[in-house]
Order: C-alpha cells, then sequence, then structure tokens
C-alpha cells in the first residue's frame, strides 16, 4: 500500500475559555484546550455534553459567544469553513448519489478556486490514490447506493483527506454502523492516521471506542471539561466521581475518613485515603480490580448474594456488613465460591472522593 503523505503541515489548535449558549442553555461553559500538532482526540461525553457544539465550533459551522479558537497561531475565528481547511465526516455520509464514489472523493478538490484546483487528471490520481488507502480499490464506478455503510463511511472519510485538511473533525463516524463493522473501522481509523499524522478531533459518546482510538481523550460533562488525558490516565485515575463511573464500570460504598485511612461500617479498610482530608467519603472500586483477602484482616467484609456470569469471569454482588450498600466483585470462574460464602475483600485500585 502506498503512503499518503500530508503536502499541508498538521496543525496545533488551542480553544480558549470558549462558551456557547443557545438563549438561556449553555451548550459550553469556558472550555480551553490545546490540541497537539498530529494528534488523535477524542471528545467524550453523554448526549447534551457540548461535544457537537464544540467541533461544530472548531469546524467554523457555528461561533462561540465568547473566546477564542486558534489554528496555529491563526484567529480561525475570522477564517472562512473553505479557509479553515478542515476535513469533515459526520455519522449520516452524506455522499453524493448521483456522483461515483471517484467523483464524490474528488469533489473538495473539484470545486477549489481555478488557482488551486487541480487538473482533472492529478484529481482522479489523488482520489484513485484515497480510495486505494481507505482500501476501497476497485469500487470507483459504483454509486453510493451500492455500498455497505461502512464503506460509505470510508468513502467520506477519503473524500475528507482528499482536501489535505489541516484539521480532521469526526462527529460520531462510526456511530450508524453496527458493533463488528465498528470495532474494525476503530483500528482502520487508527492505521489511516498513523500514515497521515492529521491533527484529528473525533466525538463519540462510546467510552470503550475513545480508549481504544485516542491519544487523549476530553471528557465532557454538561458543557465543562472534566478531564483530559491519556487513555490510561482517564482510566486509572479519575480526577472526579464522575470521570470514575463514566468510564469503565464501577462500585461506589459511603466511607468516612479518618487520620489518612479509610473506614466503612466501623472498621478500618487498610486502604489509604490518598491525601483526602477527613470526614465523609465516596470509594469508588471496579468490579475486576478486586481480591479476595483473609477474614482475620483489613478488607471489605460481606456475604456474596448473587452471581452472574461475566465474559470468561463471574461477577458476585457482595453485600457489605453493616451497611446497606452491595459492591460487585469479579473473580475468574475457576476460583471455587458460591453464594452464600461470607467473604473478605480489598480493592487493588480505588479513589476516594470527598
Ligand atoms: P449528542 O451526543 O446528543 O449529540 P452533544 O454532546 O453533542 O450531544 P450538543 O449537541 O453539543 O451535545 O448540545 C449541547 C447542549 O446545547 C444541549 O443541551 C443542546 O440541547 C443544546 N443545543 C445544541 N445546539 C443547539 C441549538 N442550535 N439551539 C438550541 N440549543 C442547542
Amino acid at each position: 500500500q502506498r503512503q499518503h503523505h500530508l503536502e499541508e503541515r498538521p496543525m496545533d489548535v488551542t480553544v480558549e475559555n470558549v462558551v456557547r449558549t443557545f438563549g438561556t442553555t449553555a451548550a459550553l461553559h469556558g472550555v480551553s484546550l490545546h490540541i497537539r500538532a498530529g494528534e488523535l482526540i477524542a471528545l467524550l461525553g453523554p448526549s447534551g455534553s457540548g461535544k457537537t457544539t464544540l467541533l461544530r465550533i472548531l469546524a467554523g459551522l457555528d461561533a462561540p459567544t465568547s473566546g477564542r479558537v486558534l489554528f496555529d497561531r491563526d484567529d480561525a475565528l475570522k477564517l472562512t469553513v473553505q479557509e479553515r481547511n478542515v476535513g469533515l465526516v459526520f455519522q449520516s455520509y452524506a455522499l453524493f448519489r448521483h456522483m461515483t464514489v471517484l467523483e464524490n472523493v474528488g469533489f473538495g478538490l473539484s470545486v477549489r478556486p481555478r488557482s488551486r484546483r487541480p487538473s482533472r487528471s492529478e484529481i482522479k490520481r489523488r482520489a484513485l490514490e484515497l480510495l486505494d488507502l481507505v482500501q476501497l480499490s476497485g469500487l470507483d464506478t459504483r454509486y453510493p447506493t451500492q455500498l455497505s455503510g461502512g464503506q460509505r463511511q470510508r468513502v467520506a472519510f477519503a473524500r475528507a483527506l482528499a482536501i489535505e485538511p489541516r484539521v480532521l473533525l469526526l462527529d460520531e463516524p462510526f456511530g450508524a454502523l453496527d458493533a463488528k463493522v465498528r470495532r474494525d473501522l476503530r483500528r482502520w481509523l487508527r492505521e489511516i492516521h498513523d500514515q497521515t499524522g492529521h491533527t484529528t478531533v473525533f466525538v463519540t459518546h462510546d467510552q470503550e471506542e475513545a480508549l481504544e482510538l485516542a491519544d487523549r481523550v476530553v471528557v465532557l460533562n454538561n458543557g465543562k471539561i472534566e478531564q483530559v488525558g491519556t487513555p490510561d490516565e482517564i482510566y486509572d485515575s479519575p480526577n472526579s466521581p464522575y470521570v470514575f463511573s463514566f468510564i469503565g464500570e464501577s462500585s461506589v460504598l459511603s466511607v468516612s475518613v479518618d487520620s489518612g485511612e479509610v473506614w466503612l461500617g466501623g472498621r478500618r479498610l487498610g486502604i489509604p485515603a490518598c491525601g483526602l482530608g477527613d470526614g465523609p467519603g465516596q470509594l469508588f472500586l471496579r468490579p475486576h480490580d478486586i481480591d479476595v483477602v483473609p477474614s482475620d484482616g483489613d478488607g471489605i467484609f460481606g456475604t456474596f448474594t448473587a452471581v452472574r456470569r461475566h465474559g470468561g469471569a463471574h461477577r458476585f454482588e457482595l453485600e457489605v456488613d453493616g451497611t446497606e450498600e452491595r459492591i460487585e466483585v469479579e473473580l475468574p470462574s475457576h476460583v471455587d465460591r458460591a453464594v452464600g460464602d461470607t467473604v473478605g475483600v480489598l480493592p487493588r485500585r480505588w479513589r476516594v472522593f470527598a
């Protein structure tokens, strides 16, 4: 497969204190973010958190109520959509139905002003090269209706890449596809990104997709950034209860912190509170990050009240002694435990929040 080289250098993108209000609703409440040239960034958040609004502002399809957007050092808000030279891919493929695949891919180049428009043969050469890159060689004379959903979305990518965008903006690009095709296209997008090196921002509400694909993940909640970090940072060191429970699976227990130690129902758990001051707290755990411990030491003690299979493991529900609370504990299926057992457990990783 040929390498596709960027003719324009990828750009840094800086978002400074961006606010966007619609009437009395604030979709973005002062968002600041620095995206490095060539990075693959996921904007992750639930419905209504402001992901699309931020992407549209980057694209120039919408303008902030206040704040700044810089492409390298240039004020992007003074540039038109064409001048920004961004590649856009949306959830709905939005291909031109009356054009062949090849014509669709070449479209962005063919409508350029004459001074910047390549010759017809050059447009065709580049479109064929891109179809090769997105692994659709041989389908150039088909029409969009003759393609599968995944193929259409790859044509949409090729079309977005054809203009040699300095930034690629993707809004739930795999949202309309079934699970298997989504997973394949994720891997495919990562490969394309690694070959082409575009600064890329993609919107998703799927945490698995964000963690698998992105160099850094931006977690949005209610128009604010909760956390920005690498997938490992976001998963292993969530900095708020919101991020902990939004990313991955979690159980929560009401605890108290006394002299830097975590207590539950009058018992010392034997785990440090990681700098949290004395007072009530919430202990966040992950079901697959918990070990069974001996009954004569520190730990969270209780009774297994239910079990179900979870992939290759067993997921037990543990009713914690002296509380009304339950947590989930995942054990390998070969571990000989049953409903009704009284056990002690300790998390391998946890966070305590006030
Ligand atoms: P989804 O995943 O559902 O697309 P999102 O995270 O992309 O959600 P946005 O579409 O950015 O969220 O919307 C953020 C908030 O701004 C929502 O409360 C939404 O109702 C509001 N909003 C967005 N666009 C408009 C508009 N044109 N007019 C009024 N309110 C809007």
